[in-house]
């Protein structure tokens, strides 16, 4: 009796400290989220689907909720239409409510597929030409707005339709402008007067896939839109390099993307979305390491559903245990001028045979500045065939050779300018040779004469193997991120001597060791698929 009763006291104590062990630890993971949220704040979505089968009871509602807490996430988008289905108003409100009582900060989300006439093209996208499906469109954006101060549009707001309507409503017009104007139109009327007809306080949110290359194609217009809308965010979802259903995207892609969308924001730029989809726990949080180090006020973890299963569990655990690195990391960059190599990237621009150039070259130790504009006061410039979209390439190409700025360009760019361009004793041709990805093919001695070139007016110069990314923030900051299944040494040499230590490790399990004599880090060991920022 005795012994059984002290047995099971003991149990009892077991359990007791497991429980506050555990709750200890979700709780700093908690508090650290909500006192660093004004630096990085961490959200997750939601989906429509979601509020039916996962916040229709107050149990599930607690169970998100402690997954959130846990997690760090202190921002829960709801969303309240996604693939035909629209929640119901009472488990809106009550998620809602519940969540703001347990102090998240809450936001809506609406999801533009299966609204009406289907497109001829992408499965799910609607056929904006059509009246009943602008009508549709404006329900839906008027009752999540009806509930909601702001609200997220998931990135399937656009249409590649040609079905006959379409056709002949575009008339003389490209489908580029038809769409484009199409999409600025539908936008005006059917989103943003009408929501904020309904809640004059609403803030909408327009996010940008991930595919930015296509964008104008399909009707999404990066400077038009943005103008328009009150806010934007961005996708960042890189996932699995070597996955074959969602892979072939370069990691440096959500950084690339971040970047560009950030400076044409500005203050609008919200921060970046991600998914688990065809990832594991390296790519997983390599997209999360990647959008923060771009600059991105926020991540959103798309989303909690999809994050319960499959491979979601364990990416969430791996990331979590990088949640304080990702503060501090955020904290390092913000705001913080870039210091690289330009790479401008003009809006609507055409990637002809060179889809996705910009994130392979930024795979190569390159540190790229992504821009919009073609600026000649550039240290150094990357153009391929996109820069064919500013009338004034010529000109601006020519005031930086006349001024020695050393400019690679690549093999597609340099078929369509003048011949002597190329002889320039300023440009570096890239053998592209329409297949972006073939760059991580380049050996380290390749790449060194394309480093060194480029980065000569930086002062700095840098040598390690493919596939290592180099970022030069502000006055102070360096990240090397090496992207590698195996571990790889790097040198980064400056003109001027500095004094350079550790900052940051990521993962946590991770490892950098180095040297720094003079003006030289010598980096003898960074272990595979880890970033290291040093501050000098
Ligand atoms: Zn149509």
């Amino acid at each position: 009796m005795m012994k059984s009763s002290r047995l099971s006291r003991c149990a009892a104590a077991i359990v007791f400290l497991f429980f506050a062990a555990s709750g200890v630890r979700a709780q700093t993971l908690w508090e650290l989220a909500k006192q660093n949220r004004q630096t990085l704040r961490i959200a997750t979505l939601f989906s429509a689907q979601d509020v039916r089968d996962r916040l229709s009871s107050d149990k599930g509602i607690d169970e998100a909720i402690d997954w959130c807490q846990k997690t760090g996430v202190t921002h829960a988008f709801i969303e309240s239409f996604r693939d035909g289905y629209t929640a119901q108003r009472p488990a809106l409100e009550h998620a809602r409510d519940r969540f703001r009582e347990a102090g998240f900060e809450v936001s809506g989300c609406v999801t533009p597929t299966k609204v009406g006439k289907d497109s001829t093209g992408w499965q799910g996208i609607a056929c904006y030409t059509d009246e009943p499906t602008q009508k549709h469109i404006q329900e839906i954006f008027e009752y999540a707005a009806s509930m909601f101060d702001e609200i997220m549009i998931d990135d399937f707001w656009f249409t590649d339709c040609q079905c006959e309507a379409c056709k002949k409503a575009r008339g003389d017009k490209s489908w580029v402008d038809y769409r484009c104007d199409l999409m600025m139109r539908v936008s005006r009327e059917r989103i943003l007067q009408p929501a904020r007809a309904v809640n004059k306080q609403v803030k909408i949110i327009l996010k940008y896939p991930q595919w930015y290359e296509d964008f104008h194609n399909r009707g999404y217009e990066v400077v038009r839109e943005t103008a328009e809308f009150d806010r934007i965010w961005v996708g960042t979802e890189t996932r699995d390099p070597d996955n074959e259903r969602w892979g072939k995207k370069a990691q440096f892609e959500a950084y690339f993307i971040m970047r560009w969308l950030g400076g044409i924001g500005g203050a609008k730029c919200g921060g970046g979305w991600f998914d688990p989809f065809g990832t594991h726990e390296d790519t997983y949080v390599e997209q999360a390491r990647q959008t923060v180090l771009a600059d991105a006020k926020e991540m959103l973890l798309f989303c909690y559903g999809a994050l319960l299963r499959d491979t979601g569990p364990a990416n969430v655990e791996r990331l979590r245990t990088e949640v304080p690195g990702l503060f501090k990391l955020a904290a390092m960059v913000r705001n913080q001028p870039l210091k690289g190599i330009a790479a401008p990237k003009p809006p609507n621009s055409d990637a002809f045979d060179e889809q996705y150039v910009y994130d392979f070259v930024g795979m190569l130790g390159l540190p790229l500045i992504p821009a919009a504009e073609i600026r000649t006061d550039a240290k150094a410039a990357f153009l391929p065939v996109h820069a064919l979209k500013d009338p004034q390439l010529a000109d601006k190409l020519k005031a930086m050779l006349a001024a020695n700025t050393p400019v690679l360009i690549t093999d597609g760019l340099a078929k369509k300018l003048h011949a002597s361009v190329a002889e320039d004793k300023s440009v570096l041709v890239l053998k592209v040779a329409g297949k972006p990805s073939s760059l991580l093919n380049l050996t380290r001695e390749q790449l060194k004469p394309i480093r060194d070139k480029l980065l000569a007016p930086l002062g700095i110069r840098f040598d390690a193997p493919n596939k290592v990314a180099l970022y030069l923030i502000g006055d102070h900051w360096i990240v090397v991120e090496n992207f590698n299944n195996g571990a790889i040494t790097a040198t980064l040499e400056f003109a001027q001597p500095v004094q350079a230590s550790k900052a940051l490790i990521l993962p946590i399990t991770g490892a950098a060791e180095f040297t720094c004599q003079s003006g030289k880090i010598d980096f003898t060991k960074i272990t595979p698929r880890t970033l290291v920022a040093l501050t000098y």
